[in-house]
Parts: C-alpha cells; sequence; structure tokens
C-alpha cells in the first residue's frame, strides 16, 4: 500500500528529498504539511528494503493507508511503469 502522511507532520523537510520517487511534496493549498503521491509511492519497492520515509520522520507521523493496499507484485508493477522498466 501507498504511505501517508498524518495532520501531525510538523514540516520539518526531513522526508521530501530522502524519496526516491518523488512522491512527496508540500501541500500549500490544503493540508499545509507535507503529501505523498500514492501514485509514485512504490513503499520504495525498487530501491530499499522498507519505506525510507518512515524510517527518517522524527515524529513517526507516516503510516500506511489502509485505503490504498497494494500487494509487493502490485508495487513491483507501479515501480517499472514510473521508470519505464
Ligand atoms: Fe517515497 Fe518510499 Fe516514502 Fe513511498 S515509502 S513516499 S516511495 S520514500
Ligand atoms: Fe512531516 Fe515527518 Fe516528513 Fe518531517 S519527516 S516533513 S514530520 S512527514
Amino acid at each position: 500500500m501507498a504511505l501517508k502522511i498524518t495532520s501531525d507532520c510538523i514540516n520539518c523537510d526531513i522526508c521530501e528529498p530522502e524519496c526516491p520517487n518523488d512522491a512527496i511534496s508540500y501541500d500549500n493549498k490544503i493540508q499545509k504539511t507535507y503529501i505523498i503521491n500514492p501514485d509514485l509511492c512504490t513503499e520504495c519497492v525498487g530501491f530499499y528494503d522498507a519505506p525510507t520515509c518512515d524510517i527518517v520522520c522524527p515524529i513517526d507521523c507516516i503510516i500506511r493507508d489502509p485505503d490504498l493496499v497494494e500487494t509487493p507484485e502490485m508495487l513491483t508493477l507501479k515501480y517499472k511503469h514510473i521508470w519505464g522498466k
């Protein structure tokens, strides 16, 4: 499943540059926090063994989105689609 940033985010900027898929950005219109584009989040499949944004977040406000459950196979396909592999 894609990951999701909760409203607890304190905008510390640490996670954004760590995402290998450029899935994280600041939402200055609605949420006023960093957000994750689920179409680009592969849970870091293709790059790392675990979601790197979740590892670096100092307040643990990045969670698995229960509404966007994806299998490892689906995440691999998404990775290949994003990167044209
Ligand atoms: Fe990016 Fe990986 Fe976090 Fe998904 S889990 S948003 S791909 S760093
Ligand atoms: Fe927000 Fe956590 Fe990312 Fe910092 S690392 S911007 S607190 S989601």
